[in-house]
């Protein structure tokens, strides 16, 4: 079986198992990539209440803007790295607001991916990832946001190289799977990584893929523990 042939394999095995799922509901997309800063490094649970906190103390985009960078701080503690990432979602704004005049991504709607993603990475601090996050849950766009479970999965499963960076990885996950398959492909990976193939102690006895998968198996075809 090919990469490309697997790769299909790996996305019907998923939704068979997990469903076919669906990006929630989409974001304004200045409201995701705000909350694509406060997603790094930290848990869920911690980022959705830094971002639910962030909102209800500013509850506009312009009110963050203006806002000194402790109180944007302080709103946003319970995510983590509250300085860093404080400072960081000022900076994004400002930039926007120098680029474009306000801080609506809307016209980005009119862009083609490639474009849309050299705008939004060339905004500081924001890497592929975050710029894909954004397209696919806010834009609506056929793309396959790499984060750390898609990196871990697809390089245990064997669709890329031990050593891809994740920028790489989306570059050629994006060639193996069709745009229709890709947020679904996104999200069933995601799943996976979070629930199965955990960074420690991947759970290969209840995994979907454990008869094409590269990694629970040793050289000599033997499963792994
Ligand atoms: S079989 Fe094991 S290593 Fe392979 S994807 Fe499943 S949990 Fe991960």
């Amino acid at each position: 079986m090919d990469r490309r042939e697997k790769a299909l394999d790996v996305d019907r095995r998923l939704a068979r198992a997990f469903g076919s799922r669906l990006p929630r509901d989409r974001r304004d997309m200045t409201d995701e990539l705000i909350h694509g800063v406060l997603s790094q490094n930290t848990s869920r649970n911690n980022y959705d209440l830094a971002y639910r906190r962030l909102r209800e103390r500013f509850p506009s985009v312009e009110e963050i803007a203006a806002a000194p960078v402790m109180d944007v701080e302080k709103a946003i503690r319970p995510g983590g790295m509250s300085r860093q990432k404080s400072v960081a979602i000022k900076a994004i704004l400002a930039e926007i607001h120098r680029e474009r005049g306000g801080y609506s991504l809307d016209f980005l709607e009119g862009s083609s991916v490639g474009e849309a993603r050299e705008f939004l990475t060339s905004l500081p601090g924001v890497g592929p990832k975050t710029a894909s996050v954004v397209l696919m849950f806010a834009g609506g766009r056929k793309v396959l946001p790499v984060d750390t479970h898609v990196l871990r999965t697809t390089k245990r499963i064997g669709l890329i190289g031990d050593r891809t960076t994740a920028g790489k990885a989306q570059e050629e996950l994006e060639e193996l799977i069709p745009p229709a398959k890709r947020p679904r492909m996104h999200l069933n990976l995601v799943y996976l990584g979070r629930e199965i193939c955990r960074a420690r102690g991947p759970r290969h006895e209840v995994c979907p893929l454990r008869p094409i998968c590269g990694y629970c198996r040793d050289p000599g075809g033997r499963d792994r523990q």
